[in-house]
């Protein structure tokens, strides 16, 4: 019998208008009072959001031409946040309080840091997936998990590590370790793709051209190393800032793209393919380095925070403030938080509206069909498939097999969710009532031993196992499979990377006292402004509110829409 785990590791717009972050206060902090159970040292392998360029069409239509009700916030004008309640979206009840002018109560002392460490034996060994060569994958026919089609030109033809070469750009500049500094053309030819996909940032780098509110800024950041990402530190460095960086993710890193950023200069240190050394390596290097100390974190996953906080915590003296976007990131900086650990400002990206809808519902509906496509070229219609987890990532999953004329069954663990299942059209069920007979079984909880050993045996020959959730811990063999197997539209992390932007100008430009030592929340206003930005790729044209209107409805007319409790 065999069983595939496709594993893997696997507008132009208004400028004038850009929050500068100098006049905008976040969202006050979130300060969960539940109680937070240990977290899973974070895995290298585990891939949060990113992947390769995707080919794009050209956004449809400018802002301001035809889009009458276009978002153009003025900072001066923004509202303060307002004193809200909030749960921790980690932590079941947990209650949070926030005041008005943004502050918390007591700022935490920095102690040290102990992360649970629950590093697992199958975290070294790459699964094995598919039984073929990746169809889009322009160099590789390796069979290896990690030789995914989201690097193309994967370089299999070169078995020396990059640490063990010594590469120049063509300025003589060697402040890098890459796979192949030759591969730089191509990489550009990548991040001019997905330039085109990501307006908004394209937008903030015009305003660059004025002002630089990012100058002095020195970023380290550790995110997947991808068109996208190149895009975003462009967009830094076109904003002042000089940024180092290494890769969120063993097997992410699209060389090409890496070897492009080298040869513009940046110190970039990530290949497709680290070892778990190689890994913690390339972020020391990052890091550790002289004459030169990072001011700004931008994080994905936790993991540079934790080998700062580990390794070098004096650090934290200098730095302002960090930025994490990843689900496992975040409920880390919480925890820290609530254990006074917290020593400088963070915001949380994943939790804006913006990043949480796009990255994990909409991003997901596309990726998991690519994903499984190009890993086993399995027909969808007919088959039989069980998701586990009806939350953003599992409704997406869900929405696109049923597209597809699959017959989708669904596992939860809250009620609300398993009704929204159930009227959504999809048979709730244990998944020890169809693993028998289903073809397909995708992981989306979040969650832990979703799929052990005892499903596995149960399994019919030939079922496809693959986690779309976190990391590697939803089955006993496994790992995301959308970002290792292959890419995610540019589009959906152009709006996560422009969050990203905007949370570093606004932590970075914030007048001293602003933000105490706790996790904070962009406003409201700051993601209906990332999404207006990229309203004009579709000639979206926005209804705005009459004077009446807006009275009745008790609303500004200039937004926010809706108060920060509000679903979506
Ligand atoms: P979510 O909290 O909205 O949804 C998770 C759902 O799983 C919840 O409804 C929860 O009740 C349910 N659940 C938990 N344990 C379960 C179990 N044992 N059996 C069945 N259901 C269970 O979270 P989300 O936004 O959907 O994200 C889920 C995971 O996907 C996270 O780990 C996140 O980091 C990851 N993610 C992946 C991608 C990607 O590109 N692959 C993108 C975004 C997020």
């Amino acid at each position: 019998m065999s069983v595939q785990v496709v594993a893997a590791k696997m507008a132009e717009v208004e400028l004038k208008d850009v929050p500068t972050g100098k006049d905008l206060p976040a969202e006050s902090p979130v300060t969960p009072t539940s109680e937070g159970k240990n977290l899973p040292r974070n895995d290298p392998h585990e891939a949060g959001s990113a992947a390769a360029a995707s080919p794009t069409a050209e956004p449809s239509a400018k802002a301001g031409e035809g889009g009458t009700g276009l978002l153009t916030p003025n900072p001066a004008k923004m509202p303060q946040a307002s004193s809200m309640k909030r749960s921790d979206p980690q932590q079941n009840g947990g209650e949070a309080f926030v005041n008005r002018d943004g502050t918390v109560a007591e700022a935490p002392r920095m102690k040290k840091i102990q992360f649970a460490d629950q590093k697992q034996e199958f975290n070294k060994r790459p699964s094995k997936i598919g039984r073929r060569s990746l169809s889009r994958s322009i160099s590789q026919s390796s069979t290896d998990s990690y030789s995914s089609a989201a690097s193309y030109t994967d370089s299999s033809d070169d078995e020396t590590s990059p640490r063990d070469k010594q590469q120049k750009n063509s300025k003589g500049n060697g402040d890098f370790c890459i796979k192949n500094i030759k591969q730089a053309d191509f990489g550009r030819r990548e991040i001019e793709i997905a330039e085109q996909e990501m307006p908004a940032l394209m937008a903030l780098r015009k305003r660059a051209q004025g002002e630089k509110p990012l100058a002095g800024a020195k970023i380290v950041g550790c995110t997947h190393i991808t068109a996208q990402t190149a895009v975003l530190m462009e967009t830094l460095s076109a904003l002042g800032a000089q940024c180092r960086w290494a890769a969120c993710n063993i097997y992410s890193t699209q060389n090409e793209v890496a070897a492009a950023l080298a040869e513009g200069g940046f110190s970039v240190f990530a290949w497709k393919g680290e070892s778990e050394d190689d890994f913690w390596w390339c972020i020391d290097r990052c890091v550790n380095v002289e004459g030169w100390q990072p001011n700004m974190i931008l994080d994905d996953g936790g993991d540079l925070t934790h080998w700062i906080y580990k390794k070098y915590p004096s650090m934290f003296k200098k730095i302002k403030g960090i930025v994490e976007e990843s689900v496992t990131g975040v409920h880390r900086l919480y925890q820290l938080s609530k254990a006074g650990k917290l020593c400088v400002p963070a915001m949380n990206v994943n939790d804006s509206v913006t990043k949480q809808k796009f990255d994990n519902l909409y991003c997901c509906r596309e990726s998991i069909l690519d994903g499984l496509k190009r890993t086993t070229d399995v027909m969808f219609g007919g088959k039989q498939v069980v998701v586990c987890g009806y939350g953003e990532v599992g409704k997406g999953c869900c929405a696109a097999l049923k597209a597809m004329g699959s017959i989708v069954y669904v596992t939860e663990i809250d009620p609300i969710c398993a009704l929204q299942a159930c009227m959504d059209g999809f048979r709730l069920v244990k998944l020890t009532e169809v693993i028998r007979q289903v073809d397909i079984v995708i992981t989306c909880t979040g969650n832990k031993n979703v799929v052990v050993r005892e499903n596995l045996d149960r399994m019919k020959n030939g079922c496809i196992v693959c986690n779309m959730g976190h990391s590697n811990t939803e089955i006993d063999v496994g790992r995301l499979l959308n970002l290792s197997c292959s890419t995610v539209p540019t589009f959906v992390l152009s709006i996560t990377a422009t969050t990203q932007a905007l949370a570093l100008i606004e932590l970075y430009n914030a007048p001293e006292g602003r933000y105490k030592q706790d996790v904070y929340l962009l406003p409201k206003k700051m993601d209906e402004y990332v999404a207006s930005l990229h309203l004009p790729t579709f000639d979206a044209h926005l209804t705005e509110l009459s004077d009446e209107q807006a009275k009745y409805l008790g609303l500004n007319k200039n937004g926010p829409f809706k108060p920060n409790y509000y679903r979506y």
